[in-house]
């Protein structure tokens, strides 16, 4: 679904925290709403180049449930003799190396696809998937949005329509069941939150949950507002995730290692702690500039805000909601 012409590498971005930080930097600048960044030199072209560049980490994590890094989303993998069923797609320049990967796990083909919610870095993917087997499950919104061009503002990038292969040809309103490889896979919309697409997918019987980009583990999370998105949203949905995972969960976010409830429990308290402090400069009527010049972050920024996200950005997206 991204354009056929390669993307231009942006600065020395590479696949690592330092290399993101340049484009990031320079992202900031995006909340002027001024096109200085053209697509090919924003931050999608960078992170599909960093995909191409990267190696594809597993992380075996319990049961028959192993979590790549490397492409786009953490992608989880349920293997057994159902065939292999991800939970998300990567970017399609990851193809060789994801499935080199995959067939390093086990020889079962795959199956199943289940998008958490319909961002590039989680979808692209799609298309080589479907063309090996795979059929796709995704909320409603995540069709509704891969099936035209759609715009997202603060990358300054609109996706083309995916190809009719690409599209989840299974989707559901509220919630889903289905059961694969003697696993129960539950289903889960979380409402507009991240964007407007956004579900959890809990494989129930190995307490191992993947949340998407509903959680940024240890960074400053994205949220999209052209797609439904905003930072009250990205706060019920940590609520929600909160909610439902115990001491002995493992939770898969959609950036950033794999972790726990305490984990969970910390970015939520950030984002609230965040869109408290934004708030009230806002209200005191001070302008996005004027926020984002009163470092609301400050005292977060050595820890979330080292990667994609920087402070400015991320004080931009939370002034955009409250
Ligand atoms: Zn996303």
């Amino acid at each position: 679904m991204l354009p056929k012409r390669q993307p231009k590498r942006v600065g020395e971005a590479e696949y690592s925290r330092s290399g993101f930080l340049a484009v990031a930097g320079a992202g900031a600048l995006l909340l002027a709403r001024r096109p200085l960044i053209a697509q090919k030199d924003g931050i999608v072209p960078t992170m599909v180049n960093a995909a191409a560049k990267a190696k594809i980490i597993a992380h075996p994590l319990r049961r028959n449930i192993t979590v790549l890094e490397g492409s786009g989303g953490n992608i989880a993998v349920l293997t057994g003799r159902d065939g292999k069923l991800l939970v998300d797609a990567g970017f399609t320049v990851s193809r060789p190396a994801l499935s080199n990967a995959l067939t390093a796990i086990s020889a079962d083909p795959i199956k199943h696809l289940i998008n958490t919610h319909w961002h590039t870095d989680h979808t692209d993917g799609n298309a080589w998937l479907h063309s090996v087997g795979a059929a796709i499950t995704a909320h409603e919104n995540t069709r509704k949005h891969l099936s035209v061009a759609t715009q997202v503002e603060a990358w300054n990038y609109t996706f083309p329509a995916a190809p009719s292969g690409a599209l989840p040809a299974k989707v559901f309103k509220t919630d889903s069941e289905m059961r694969r490889n003697d696993t129960r896979i539950l289903m889960k919309y979380y409402g507009p939150a991240h964007t407007d697409s956004d579900i959890s997918v809990n494989f129930t019987d190995a307490d191992v949950f993947h949340v998407g980009d509903t959680w940024w583990n240890g960074v400053y999370p994205f949220i999209d507002y052209s797609t439904g998105g905003s930072i009250d949203g990205s706060i019920r949905a940590a609520e929600a995730n909160l909610a439902a995972v115990t001491s002995k969960t493992i939770v898969i976010p959609g950036h950033g290692p794999v972790g726990g409830n305490s984990d969970v429990a910390e970015f939520r308290d950030m984002l609230v702690a965040i869109r408290e402090k934004v708030a009230a400069l806002k209200k005191q009527g001070r302008t996005v500039n004027e926020t984002i010049a009163a470092k609301p972050t400050a005292s977060y920024d050595a820890k979330w805000g080292q990667f994609l996200i920087t402070p400015d950005m991320f004080t931009g997206l939370v002034y955009q909601g409250v």
